[in-house]
């Protein structure tokens, strides 16, 4: 699936959140939104417009899309499998896109940012009980077992 290749820091700038994108460089005293934590762009230091819900609606599902590091076509893919799960959407929502592999490799400690995350699956590093597996989205199951290629560990 494609994904977002701008600059990650305007995100965070733009959501008014840090996002921990970018590993360590977030937690050093180089990150952007420390240092400019207003929104990116010619008008981002302008007078603050007034918030409609359809606004914070919008802002907050940027958020979790930006978190995850996925572009509007497959969010909505996720969302479309939520609904049709059984319970909260919402949690549902989360619930997958926690058990992406790249996600869940961040979770481990692995990576330091999700994208660093995706990059060691899709740069064969990674082995899902055992498998090559080299697909970021793909689904962890209770059970699986997560592992380092036995090359990639010597690196
Ligand atoms: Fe966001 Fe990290 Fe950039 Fe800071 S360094 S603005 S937390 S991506």
């Amino acid at each position: 699936m494609a994904r977002y290749t701008g600059a990650e820091c305007r995100q965070c700038r733009r959501e008014k959140l840090k996002l921990f994108l970018k590993g360590d460089r977030c937690y050093s005293d180089k990150c952007a939104f420390e240092r400019r934590s207003f929104p990116p762009g010619q008008h981002g230091q302008a007078r603050v417009r007034k918030v409609s819900d359809y606004s914070i609606q919008l802002r907050e599902k940027q958020k979790v899309r930006r978190m995850y590091g996925m572009l509007e076509g497959q969010f909505h893919k996720y969302f479309e499998i939520a609904e049709r799960i059984k319970g909260v959407t919402g949690e549902n929502l989360l619930m997958l896109l926690e058990s992406r592999l790249d996600n869940v490799i961040y979770r481990l400690g692995y990576a330091s940012s999700r994208n660093q995350g995706r990059q060691l699956v899709r740069h064969d590093h990674i082995q899902v009980n055992g498998r090559k597996v080299n697909i970021p989205s793909f689904r962890v199951s209770v059970n699986d077992v997560i592992t380092l290629k036995e090359k990639s560990k010597k690196v």
